[in-house]
């Protein structure tokens, strides 16, 4: 049977960190938004979204049936009358922002793992309204440098449990090969989820999600909180071989 929703990751699972969807994975999004609803979750801003998956997909895309929730689940939009509406955001203060800030320019000193005198490919920290985010290496950085930095999570993990004793009033959580994301607390993916089940109408139980970290300590882990059934990939190639799987049993 046809999810009612299938959600996905973006970086790692529908394309590669910050790149463009493939032209094919493009055109297979668009075939499965045809038959069943679409999500897409992760730790990027709305602008994030548009660049890497929006723009790339055909242009008889139903895109009435995509909902993007950016900045880890902190916000969820949604396309009518030709444009992109905010359902709802959990936005951070400018004062939140400065506390969180703070909090991970220590926790870097501390660990001693981001010397901040040194430079880096484009901002370190990053403020996305619902959501800051702190990028080891920059916001810019090279994929190869990015994916070689902590192949074992074990650096982001110790920056993670690090902010996160300074900020017990937020959500701290990893975010991409070099990244921790900082939202309001109890706001993460399977918050995101929850809000989207609730505006489509759809059970948790009738959800699919479709994301590649799906493991303990992972960016995908929260999704476990949710009743949503899950289905682990390896990469993008692995994705697009699950959407043509689900095409073909349609
Ligand atoms: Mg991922």
């Amino acid at each position: 049977m046809m999810k009612k929703l299938i959600i996905f990751d973006l970086d790692g699972t529908l394309a590669e960190s910050k790149q463009p969807l493939t032209h094919e994975m493009a055109l297979y999004l668009s075939k499965l938004l045809v038959v069943t609803r679409v999500g897409i979750i992760s730790g990027g801003a709305l602008s994030q979204f548009l660049k890497q998956v929006v723009s790339q997909l055909p242009v008889d895309t139903k895109l009435a049936h995509l909902y993007l929730l950016p900045t880890s689940g902190s916000a969820l939009y949604e396309f009518r009358n030709d444009a992109w509406k905010k359902i709802y955001e959990e936005r951070l203060s400018e004062k939140e922002k400065d506390t969180i800030e703070t909090a991970m320019r220590a926790a870097a000193e501390e660990t001693g793992i981001i010397d901040f005198s040194e430079n880096a490919y484009g901002e370190r920290i990053e403020y996305r309204g619902g959501q800051v985010t702190l990028s080891a290496l920059g916001q810019q950085a090279p994929l190869p440098l990015k994916k070689a930095w902590d192949p074992k999570h074990t650096k982001r993990h110790a920056l993670q449990e690090n902010i996160a004793v300074r900020l017990p009033v937020f959500s701290v959580g990893i975010g991409g090969a070099t990244s921790i994301d900082v939202t309001k607390r109890g706001v993460d993916k399977a918050y995101g989820i929850r809000k989207l089940c609730e505006r489509t109408n759809v059970q948790e139980s009738e959800a699919l999600y479709i994301g590649d970290e799906l493991e303990s300590g992972g960016n995908d882990e929260a999704v476990y909180k949710t009743r949503a059934a899950t289905c682990t990939v390896t990469d993008p190639a692995d994705t697009l071989r699950t959407i043509k799987t689900i095409l073909s049993a349609a």
